[in-house]
Order: structure tokens, then sequence, then C-alpha cells
């Protein structure tokens, strides 16, 4: 019987189940392969360093500028080289097994090649999960059962906590890690804003390689076709620029799709039950950034099961704590602004985007107020959109 049965051993679910393990508590972390590469950009932000001190030690490429276009390649860039942190960008396969070999080295039991497909139910009380395995099926027994499987998360609808994701909720990207003399900056990530609601990006991994992607959002996942529009964002003239080759060598490819809408805050806990990472939502509407949400979600609900566990009140009661944590709310808050704020720049082909890059560029403090907006997660004064507003009418 362990204290936490915790499915999806991916950032959110290795950052949840290492601080249970180092509170003493048996934890069972359940994946279903560790060598499947999770479609990510693997862009991170310095605040990865705070759950993550490790990584500094990987010696992984600095990176210290940002360069964003809008839809008609109005550019809008920010280069921190003063500033002592720097963002990364990594192979999420290896990230993530650097992730779940800090959780196993905490004393974490990690399942690998399980997929979890339903719960174990005694007296109408969820007491586990089943999983199916090379050898067939298994069962894990626990007190508390965290769902941290993503997006495609089984045990997250049939927790009856939420419904499944309608394709209006979503964001749907197609990348690749691709190999190949290229003219990128390698201390730079490259964010490419379409006359569609969605992106691309060019993310360098090393001199030689990059993550490389696009998709689209919301209502237009309806009107794109996604290996339509990833074909015309490789060959389009302002990313070729930047990758002259006719070829690159394809490391990886994969689609996914990833929440778009903020976080499922009526969904994130229940009897025993907690929800975390992508599986509740926990990525920003405006940039698709999930990994640092995920682990802080993570990080959080490990918090609440300590302190339900020591109570010996597992109950909904005592778990809705998570949702009501100020890191939590904090982002709640923050992603219900960001989702607004896409939902603005997106409008007329990306037009209001356009405006505010196009005004970024000649007026300093302003493309500061976007920098901070961006990248700093501050919210702008109603000024802001009022100024975008006049400048088109
Ligand atoms: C194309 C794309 C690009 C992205 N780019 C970025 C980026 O650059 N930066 C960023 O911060 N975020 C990015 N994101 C978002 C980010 O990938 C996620 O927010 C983050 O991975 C969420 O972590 P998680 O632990 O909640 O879920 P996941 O990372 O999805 O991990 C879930 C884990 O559960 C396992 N699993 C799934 N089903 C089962 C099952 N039935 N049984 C057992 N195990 C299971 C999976 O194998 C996986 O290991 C991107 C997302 C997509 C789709």
């Amino acid at each position: 019987m362990f204290d936490v049965i915790i499915s999806g051993a991916g950032p959110s679910g290795s950052k949840c189940a290492e601080i249970l393990a180092k509170n003493g508590f048996k934890v069972a972390l359940i994946e279903k392969d560790t060598n499947w590469r999770k479609p990510c950009g693997g862009g991170v932000s310095a605040r990865i360093f705070k759950y993550y001190p490790q990584l500094r030690k990987f010696n992984i490429p600095k990176k210290k500028n940002i360069v964003m276009f809008s839809s008609q390649y109005y550019k809008l860039e920010n280069r921190w080289e003063k500033l002592k942190d720097y963002s990364i960008v990594m192979d999420r396969l290896e990230l993530d097994n650097i992730m779940r070999d800090v959780a196993v080295d905490a004393g974490v039991e990690l399942f690998d090649k399980n997929i979890s497909f339903d719960y174990v139910i005694k007296n109408q009380k969820k007491i586990g999960i089943r999983t199916k395995t090379p050898s067939g099926v298994n069962e894990y027994l626990g007190k508390i059962i965290i769902i941290a499987d993503g997006m495609s998360s089984k045990l997250a609808i049939k927790s009856g906590l939420r419904e499944r994701w309608k394709t209006e909720q979503l964001g749907i990207a197609k990348c690749a890690i691709l190999e190949g003399e290229n003219s990128l900056d390698s201390s730079s990530i490259y964010i490419f804003f379409r006359p569609y609601k969605g992106y691309g990006w060019i993310f360098p991994i090393d001199e030689h390689r990059f993550n490389i992607g696009c998709g689209t959002f919301e209502e237009d996942n309806f009107s794109y076709n996604l290996n339509e529009i990833y074909k015309e964002f490789l060959n389009n003239p302002n990313i070729k620029d930047l990758l002259p080759r006719s070829n690159y060598k394809q490391i990886w490819m994969d689609s996914y799709p990833l929440p778009s809408v903020g976080v499922l805050e009526k969904s994130l806990y229940g009897e025993n039950l907690m929800l975390i990472g992508d599986a509740a939502g926990f990525v920003s509407p405006i940039s698709g950034e999930g990994i640092h949400a995920s682990i802080v979600s993570g990080d959080v609900a490990a918090e609440i099961a300590i302190n339900a566990l020591e109570k010996e009140d597992i109950s909904e009661n005592t778990l809705k704590k998570y949702k009501f944590h100020p890191k939590i709310k904090k982002i709640i808050r923050n992603f219900k602004i960001k989702h607004s704020m896409a939902d603005f720049f997106f409008e007329n082909r990306g037009q209001n985007l356009n405006t505010v890059f196009k005004i970024a560029e000649k007026d300093i403090a302003f493309k500061q107020e976007v920098i901070n907006i961006f990248l700093y997660n501050a919210t702008p004064p109603k000024e802001f959109f009022q100024r975008i507003k006049n400048t088109i009418s």
C-alpha cells in the first residue's frame, strides 16, 4: 500500500513524487514509457532552477535573448545579457529523465511501461489505479491518487472531475528536432506569431540542433490543417533566412495538443484525488509554456497531500486547499489575463499584435511595457489596449 500513487512521470508528476518521497512518504510513480519524447519546444525560463537547481550542472547553453515577430514581421527583441539568469532549451526526453532520476534518488518507486487506464474501486471509493503492462494488468493501491498523465489522461475523465477536452479548448502543434547548419543565434529563442490564432517557434538546442514547430489554437484548429501550416512555416522566406539549407536532418517529429484556456479550476481536486499539470490545464494560454506551471502544481499538490496524510484526513474538504494555495491562485489569475490578451492580440488576423510590435519598434517605454507583459507576467493597464485600438482606427 502506497501513501500516494501518481499517474504520469512528466514534470508535474516527477516533482510531486520527489517532494512526497523527500518527506518520508511511500510513492508509486506510474509511467507509460520513459522512452517517449513528449512533443514540446523544450523552452524553459530561469524559473525552473528554483525547482531543479541540478540543471545548472548540465552545461546547457544559455539563452539570453528573445526575438518575436508579429504576423506582418514587425520585430520585438529583448536581450538580457547583463542579468545573471538565463533560459534554457532542452530535448524533452533528456529533461524528463533528469526529473525522474531526481525523484527516484529521493526514494520514489518508478514503475515504467505501465499504462494507467482505470481506478481500483472498493465501497465506491477510489483506492488505487489499474495499469496495463507488457505482462498483464497491475494494480497499485494508495491513499491519495494524483493524476499527472497529461493531455491524454483517461483517469482525469474517469475521475468525474472534468470532461474530455473540446477541440476549441486546445492548441494543436507539430514540432521537430532538426539538425544542420543554420543562421540562428544559439543564445536566442525565436517566436513567430501567425495571421491566425497560432504561432511558430525555433528554439536552438545547440549550434546545430534546433526545435522547430507551429500550431493553431481554439477556433482556428478547425480552419487550418496542421501539416499544411507546418510546411508553410518551414518554407516561409523569413524562416528560410534563418534556415537556408534545403533539407535538414530530422532527428524526431511529432504532433500533440495542449490546453489553451487556462487552469480548469473546478476540476482540481476530489475525494483523495488531485489533478496536476496539463491534465488540469496548467499551460499559459499565450505562450503555450507549461513546464514551469506544471512543476509548481506538482510541488503544491505534494505540500497539500503531505498535510492531509499527516492529519489523516484525505477528504475533498482537506484537498481543496490545493486550489486555494497562493501559488495556484496566482497561476489561475495570470492565465485568465493571458487568455483574454491572446484573444485581443489575435483579433483581425493578428492585426492588434502587429500594431503592438509596430509601436514598440519606435517607442522604448511602450516596448518595455510589452516585454513586461510577455516575459514578466505584468498586467497590461487599460490604456495599453486603448492605445492599440486608437492606432488602428
Ligand atoms: C507541441 C508542444 C510544444 C510545447 N512547448 C513548450 C515549451 O517550449 N515550453 C514549455 O514550458 N511548455 C511547452 N509545452 C507544454 C508542456 O509540454 C506541458 O505543459 C508539460 O509537459 C506538462 O507537464 P505534465 O507533467 O503535466 O504532462 P506531460 O509532460 O504530458 O507528462 C505526462 C506523463 O504521463 C505519461 N502518461 C501519459 N498517459 C499515461 C498513462 N495512461 N499511464 C501512465 N503514464 C502516462 C506520459 O508518458 C508523460 O511522461 C508544449 C506543449 C506542446 C504540445
